[in-house]
């Protein structure tokens, strides 16, 4: 009999390791499980509150997604049996594995911080971290004439780091070209001692904030929010007024984790190999993307190095090989910085982001901001759609972070 592959979850990283593994392996099933059809394209979420985007047009059905040959469950994951082998979706449903692969991603849960989701949610407080934030987020700065506005990170980690600082510069750049920059003041709170976690760009990007005269607070753990008086409260008793809030929401894994004896930590991300991407609960179960507990950013294109090691160990699995330990934490983002611009970051476990070209010395330009980065960012939806999800490698792009064309006499590592 076939093996049969679970996996869990269509987003960025269900997918891609579906259709890899649909690609390289004949002789397997391979089954894929999510609870909706409306597969959202996350680095478009940013756009959306600044009319850069259409909601609709950041969106497709997961199904569509998916090569043929790859069985898809429409179904929430109620929990998993690691000893039994079995899958129970809240259908019924009970799924039977030989290889289990988690890419449930993480769960938004403003729940946990009180009074975020209280009076004023949706009225003087957003997130753009959903769709449905995002867009009511949207329609929300197109009234918004001035005042006290503070962008806010609850807690680490989430999902993109970068992203609450691009809010930020496009915020700068939104209302500079609506002409009432000057009524506006901004401000960035974040836990972090930095605008970033790495240190050589956490200094360039809290310059950065700094030179469009974005206040930058630090170590500001969000404990309430008051959004009809206004004011982010602090564990420490500090008080950051507004009138326009814009916060991230505490992350977690997905709920079922937490039912599933073993699989993951306190905070219900799956304890797995930063190197190779099996779980520390079973040599047959494995994770990737934002479900996996890595020191590793929550980003897609940590999730898209991620699959081509994490295919290459299933295949291994599946032949009794020893795996292969070469994931290295490679990151790359974007980061937009406003009027038609933006910056690139490459680094990994080791090397911090360091200045060079990437991919190679005749790259695009890092850790400076250019034309040429703004249009990548922009590109990189048609890569994501049409190369990353249907398990296509990118030309040049590899797991490994690449070291041509960077300056790594500067690097430290952290
Ligand atoms: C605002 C924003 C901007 C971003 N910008 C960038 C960027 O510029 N560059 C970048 O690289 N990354 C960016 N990201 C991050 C990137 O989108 C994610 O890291 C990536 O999508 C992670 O992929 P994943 O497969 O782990 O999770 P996801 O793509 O989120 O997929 C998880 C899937 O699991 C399903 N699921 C969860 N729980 C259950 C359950 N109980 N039952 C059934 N199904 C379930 C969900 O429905 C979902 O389809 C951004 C994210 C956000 C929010």
């Amino acid at each position: 009999m076939s093996a049969h592959i679970v996996i869990l979850g269509a987003g960025t990283g269900g997918t891609l390791t579906a259709n890899r593994l649909r690609k390289e392996l004949s002789d397997v099933s391979i089954s894929v499980v999510d609870e909706n059809d409306r597969h959202v394209y996350q680095p478009g979420l940013l756009f959306v509150p600044f009319a850069m985007a259409d909601p609709e047009d950041i969106v497709r059905p997961r199904g569509k997604q998916l090569h043929k040959g790859i069985d898809y469950h429409r179904s929430a994951i109620a929990h998993v049996d690691i000893e039994t082998q079995q899958v129970h979706l809240a259908d019924g449903t009970v799924l039977d594995y030989n290889v289990l692969v988690v890419a449930t991603g993480s769960r938004l849960v403003p729940e946990e911080t009180e009074g975020l989701t209280g009076p004023g949610w949706l009225e003087k407080v957003f997130t753009f971290y959903d769709l449905d934030g995002a867009t009511a987020l949207a329609e929300k700065l197109t009234t918004f004439d001035g005042g006290r506005f503070v962008v806010n990170v609850v807690d680490m980690p989430i999902k993109c780091p970068v992203a609450p600082l691009e809010f930020c510069f496009l915020a700068d750049w939104y209302f500079t070209e609506r002409g009432i920059r000057d009524q506006v003041q901004l401000s960035y709170a974040t836990p972090l001692d930095g605008a970033f976690t790495k240190p050589t760009s956490s200094a360039q990007l809290g310059g950065m904030l700094a030179e469009r005269g974005i206040e930058l607070v630090t170590e500001f753990n969000t404990g309430e929010v008051d959004g009809e008086g206004g004011r982010l409260i602090g564990y420490d008793e500090r008080e950051i007024p507004f009138d326009l809030a814009v916060v991230i929401p505490v992350h977690s894994g997905a709920a079922y984790v937490a039912d599933s004896p073993g699989l993951g930590d306190t905070l219900d991300f799956v304890l797995t190999d930063p190197h190779t991407l099996q779980s520390a609960v079973a040599p047959n179960i494995f994770a990737i993307g934002d479900a996996a507990n890595l020191p590793a950013s929550k980003a897609g294109s940590v999730t898209h190095f991620e699959g081509e090691v994490l295919v290459e160990n299933i295949k291994r699995f599946l032949a009794g090989e020893e795996l292969d330990g070469s994931y290295d934490g490679h990151a790359n983002c974007f980061i937009e910085t406003g009027f038609h611009k933006a910056m690139l970051i490459d680094f990994n476990y080791d090397t911090e982001p360091v200045g060079g070209h990437f991919p190679t010395a005749v790259g695009m330009p890092l850790l400076k901001e250019s034309h040429l980065n703004h249009l990548g960012k922009l590109m990189f939806q048609w890569f994501y759609w049409h190369a990353l999800l249907p398990g296509r490698d990118i030309p040049g792009v590899k797991a490994d972070m690449p070291t041509a064309g960077k300056h790594l006499a500067s690097a430290s590592t952290p």
